[in-house]
């Protein structure tokens, strides 16, 4: 065997799954298409990640907390949710857990190259950048990958990391649930005339969603959900022009705006394997759960499938057998967790979506009653904020 685990993909997942084994004997591999340059200092990608306090605490025991800049960490303090015209919102704040926010916002190339500055000395550990993987597979024996170079790895297991149209999950022959909306999402970096003070919201109006995601001093980063065509319309605009759209389309709620940087488009789709795991295998991040961003928890999931893979290999290796870290028993254990802690808020957000963007009539009135239920009932709001803080 080249290596004792090979994981594809370098994103945050990958990453996280190498250092969470930092203490053990285990040899890792990690294949990434993308430049070492690109791992080291990531491109800003538009991405602002609501981190819960679990992952905030995961980050910190995998070392990459200390690498992000205190300055770059916004307090999420309240999060509301507004329905169409109505003046109505339902909100949400900390759950009285001690906690005074419900999480944080980090950009994500900041988190990415936090997480490859804690392993990138990791003695266990190579980084095999600039490099696809184009062929794959495992046996009773191994798990085998062959690079576009022709480089071949052999190792006990083979981990998917490889995002939510994971080669990875195709080549195991993994089915998933794919669900391709049509839509698109714009995210950009706005300033703005007024304070947010620390409010996110989520505005689900006629034929649009936008969230405002609160940053530090007066910025925010804006994220427009549109069908496709529009986005790209809107994208292609000046920046002027697109600051004009972005105050107009949010009806000044946050004053006259101003774009910071670039507009980033993303399709819309999300994706759950029909298995975690399987022979001498295992998909972590969003090659396993691929979540719609509006209860921003990708990541968050993300995370806590490679924390808690990582947890079962290094308790694995300890017991003494090698080979233990590729056991069905452990694969299974790993399965049944991540899908415990995945299906209920990958289910809740589709419905969540589906309330919100339904456009007849009737589910509009439904909607808005229900809303105003919602709020009178504290113990579901109380139980949304903790399904959202994690404390
Ligand atoms: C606009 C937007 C906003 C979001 N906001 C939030 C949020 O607020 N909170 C939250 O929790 N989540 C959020 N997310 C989700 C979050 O960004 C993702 O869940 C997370 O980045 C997934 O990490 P990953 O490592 O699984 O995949 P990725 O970040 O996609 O990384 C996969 C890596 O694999 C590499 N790769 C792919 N194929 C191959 C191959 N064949 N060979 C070698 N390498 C390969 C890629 O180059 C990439 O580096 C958001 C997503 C979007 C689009």
């Amino acid at each position: 065997m080249t290596h004792d685990l090979i994981i594809v993909g370098g994103g945050p997942a990958g990453l996280a799954l190498a250092a969470a084994l930092a203490d053990t004997a285990l040899r890792i591999a990690i294949v990434e298409r993308q430049p070492l340059e690109t791992l080291i200092e990531p491109a800003v990608d538009g991405r602002e990640i609501a981190l819960t306090h679990r992952s905030v605490r995961a980050l910190q025991t995998l070392g990459a907390w200390g690498w992000i800049d205190p300055r770059q960490v916004s307090p999420l303090r309240e999060a509301r949710v507004l329905n169409g015209g109505s003046p109505f919102a339902l909100s949400f704040g900390a759950d009285g857990s001690g906690e005074d926010r419900l999480g944080c916002l980090v950009s994500n190339h900041r988190i990415r190259r936090a997480l490859f500055a804690a392993c990138e000395a990791q003695g266990n550990l190579e980084i095999l950048a600039g490099q696809a993987v184009s062929a794959l597979g495992t046996d009773r024996e191994r798990a085998e990958v062959e690079l576009a170079d022709g480089t071949r790895l052999t190792g006990r297991l083979l981990v998917g990391a490889d995002s939510r149209f994971s080669f990875v999950r195709e080549e195991l022959g993994i089915g998933a649930q794919v669900n391709r909306t049509g839509r698109a999402m714009m995210v950009c970096r706005m300033a703005h005339d007024l304070d947010h003070e620390g409010v996110a919201t989520e505005w689900f109006d006629h034929g649009q969603t936008i969230a405002m995601l609160p940053l530090g001093g007066r910025e925010s980063s804006a994220v427009l959900t549109l069908a496709a065509p529009e986005i790209e319309r809107l994208a292609a605009l000046d920046a002027d022009r697109l600051a004009a759209e972005i105050t107009r389309r949010y009806e000044g709620r946050l004053g006259r705006m101003s774009l910071i940087g670039k507009a980033h488009v993303y399709p819309l789709a999300t994706t759950y394997a029909r298995h975690f795991a399987a022979r001498r295998a295992a998909l972590i991040g969003d090659a396993a759960v691929g979540m719609h961003p509006v209860t921003a928890h990708g990541f968050n999931l993300g995370l806590a499938s490679a924390c808690t893979l990582g947890r079962l290999m290094a308790e694995a290796h300890r017991g003494g057998r090698s080979d233990a870290i590729a056991s069905s028993l452990l694969l299974r254990r790993y399965e049944a967790a991540h899908r415990l802690a995945s299906r209920p808020i990958y289910t809740a957000t589709n419905m969540i979506v589906g309330l919100y963007t339904a456009e007849r009539p009737a589910a509009r009135a439904a909607r808005h009653l229900g809303l105003r239920a919602a709020a009178r009932i504290p113990l579901l709001s109380r139980n949304v904020s903790r399904m959202l803080m994690q404390t």
